[in-house]
């Protein structure tokens, strides 16, 4: 397709071809073999994006957005009877706080400034005070900011207090490095259409399976229940409707990035082009609002530079071909977004530099 228009935001991403006419493929009932056969063979395919998860971890498929199945996530596994501690440092820490507040469970919440990380010492105290505590929840790449959130730090924690870890991995899983073991992981949530660069519509929640063997569900929801969605899926169905041509366009994708060379390659792109972002902006004198080291290999924030609003910038880059992504809450006039997820190359970066250029020279 000629000019298409290159996606810099945090999802839904610019599709590859071969993705996007996965969609084309034949009409199928979900009640039927071939669909089961599909459902079986992404559900595979997702659990051995990280090899470490393959063997104890259950993927299990949901039709809606991110935020659903970061919602069955917390739903399904965050006991009525125990308690959770939220960590929050942005929007999307703050939005699961707002979950389970939702959902009646009790709830501790660590708060960090958006610019600031996720306060571990407090998170340490509280649960060595509080024995209440069963679940930590966080954010692996808060997409508020594009900081990288220290998890590994933070399950070494919930591992030593034996606590159980729900992360909500939906900007970073795909690109960035995953602990399961090592952080007391018991699930962590994505989508289909950030890091895996399919289509919106399907997301999923990586569970280790043994928890279906040592608990009943904790979800007050019929539709964000994940057990029945675990049962019905052991041979490849579903109790609602699936988003069948998404789970083509899916299926295609995860074949896609085995074949580029799975996680650490995509990690390994990823990174060359945010240092190129970083490295272009840099040079025309735009900062980056949080620390270099700070920031996932996915998304980086910016602070807006004084002779522009984002309105014009955001206009201005639309005109030649780029969406680009404002901030959030207090930060909507003052920082915006670039992510570079999805189907984007080098030299898709090297135009948006130039473009940055030209606007530099205008003012
Ligand atoms: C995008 C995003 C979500 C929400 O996903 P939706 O698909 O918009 O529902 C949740 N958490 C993080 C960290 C995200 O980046």
């Amino acid at each position: 397709m000629m000019n298409q228009t290159i996606l810099l935001n945090p999802g839904p991403v610019t599709l590859t071809e071969r993705v996007r006419q996965a969609m084309q493929r034949e009409d199928l009932c979900h009640r039927e073999p071939e669909f089961a056969e599909l459902a079986l063979n992404i559900k595979a395919r997702l659990a051995k994006i990280y090899p470490e998860a393959a063997k104890d971890y259950e993927a299990i498929l949901l039709t809606g957005s991110g935020t659903c199945a970061v919602e069955a996530m917390l739903s399904t596994l965050v006991p009525q009877d125990g308690k959770a501690l939220v960590v929050t440092n942005g929007v999307y820490g703050e939005r699961m706080a707002k979950m389970v507040t939702a959902h009646g469970k009790p709830l501790e919440v660590v708060t960090s400034q958006w610019h600031e990380p996720m306060n571990l010492t407090e998170v340490e105290n509280r649960i060595t005070r509080d024995a209440a505590i069963t679940h930590v929840i966080a954010v692996h790449h808060e997409t508020t900011t594009g900081r990288l959130n220290d998890v590994a730090k933070l399950g070494q924690i919930c591992k030593h207090q034996n606590v159980a870890l729900l992360l909500d991995c939906v900007s970073s899983f795909g690109a960035e490095a995953i602990e399961f073991d090592a952080c007391n992981l018991e699930a962590c949530a994505a989508t289909a259409n950030k890091c895996l660069h399919g289509v919106p519509g399907i997301s999923f929640v990586l569970v280790k399976r043994s928890v279906f063997d040592s608990r009943p569900s904790a979800a007050a929801s019929v539709y964000l229940d994940l057990y029945p969605y675990y049962k019905e899926q052991q041979q490849g169905y579903s109790p609602f409707t699936p988003a069948v041509h998404v789970s083509y366009a899916l299926h295609e994708a995860l074949i896609e990035l085995e074949e580029l060379g799975g996680q650490i390659a995509r990690y390994r792109h990823y990174h060359t082009l945010s240092q190129k972002i970083k490295q272009g902006l840099k040079q025309l004198g735009i900062e980056t609002f949080l620390d270099e080291q700070d920031y996932s290999v996915v998304l980086t924030s910016f602070n807006l530079p004084a002779n522009t609003t984002y309105e014009q910038l955001h206009q201005f880059l639309k005109k030649n071909g780029f969406v680009i992504y404002a901030g959030q809450g207090g930060f909507k006039r003052s920082i915006f977004r670039i992510a570079n997820m999805g189907n984007i190359q080098s030299d898709d970066i090297e135009r948006l530099l130039n473009c940055f250029h030209q606007l530099n020279q205008r003012s």
